[in-house]
């Protein structure tokens, strides 16, 4: 069955996506920007983020650190020796499910997110990045490295700044595998407080509105975050029988 995440990304901070910006890295490369010039936060980095974001919560759920596998190095991934997953029938840990793993294609396609421009600007020329500067320091000297002055690129037109897309899964036409894999989405989705490089450095603080569509007729996924949890309780529940 095929479900639609409608998101909205709201940053309360100026916010830096670079194609490749890792969790708190200076990002030196420029951002993704579409032909108005404008950023692109890429799908793929809201990916990378996500499954971090659910990995922690089936793992807290379960009090079980191997309840995940352990990535991102191939080898630690699913497919993981049946045993240790609990059920025989089981290839892939909760995460590589839904998210896949080098083996296992990934039920979920994720759009670009791009942004919705804010009322107050509809007569404004469009808004363009900030360039901020920083210097390096060497920490045990306290000095500024030679050829260590960075800038990061930053884009804040308005005081929150709203960017949308979503993500379009297959998911499993059985009712009960369905709602714990959309649950977990949500819940990770729900839970992610920055996006992109700089978060020690106040950049990238957001929140995010998420919500799910049955694809075929269009009716809102009856999930809440206070069910997410309750939804795989009960799958790791029926994994164990
Ligand atoms: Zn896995």
């Amino acid at each position: 069955m095929r479900v639609e995440i409608k998101l909205r990304v709201i940053f309360k901070t100026p916010f830096c996506v670079g194609s490749g910006a890792m969790a708190d890295s200076l990002a030196h490369k420029p951002m993704l920007k579409d032909a108005h010039r404008l950023p692109i936060l890429p799908g793929s980095t809201l990916k990378g983020r996500l499954r971090h974001e659910c990995e922690r919560i089936v793992r807290s759920l379960t009090d079980d650190d191997n309840a995940v596998c352990h990535g991102p190095a191939p080898h630690g991934m699913c497919p993981l020796d049946p045993a240790r997953l609990g059920h025989q029938d089981r290839k892939a840990c909760p995460v590589c499910q839904v998210f896949g793993s080098p083996w296992l294609p990934s039920a979920l396609r994720f759009s670009d997110l791009r942004w919705t421009l804010a009322e107050e600007l509809a007569d404004e020329p469009l808004p363009v990045t900030d360039l901020r500067y920083g210097v390096s320091l060497r920490r045990a000297r306290r000095v500024a490295e030679e050829d260590r002055l960075f800038t990061t690129e930053t884009f804040a037109p308005t005081r929150e700044t709203t960017y949308v897309g979503q993500v379009v899964g297959h998911f499993p036409d059985d009712d009960s595998e369905r709602y714990w894999q959309v649950a977990l989405v949500l819940a990770g989705l729900r839970a992610i407080t920055s996006l992109g490089g700089g978060r020690s450095r106040g950049l990238g603080w957001c929140h995010i509105e998420a919500q799910a569509y049955d694809v075929l007729d269009g009716d809102r996924f009856p999930i809440e975050t206070p069910m997410v949890r309750e939804e795989l309780e009960r799958w790791l529940h029926s994994m164990s029988r």
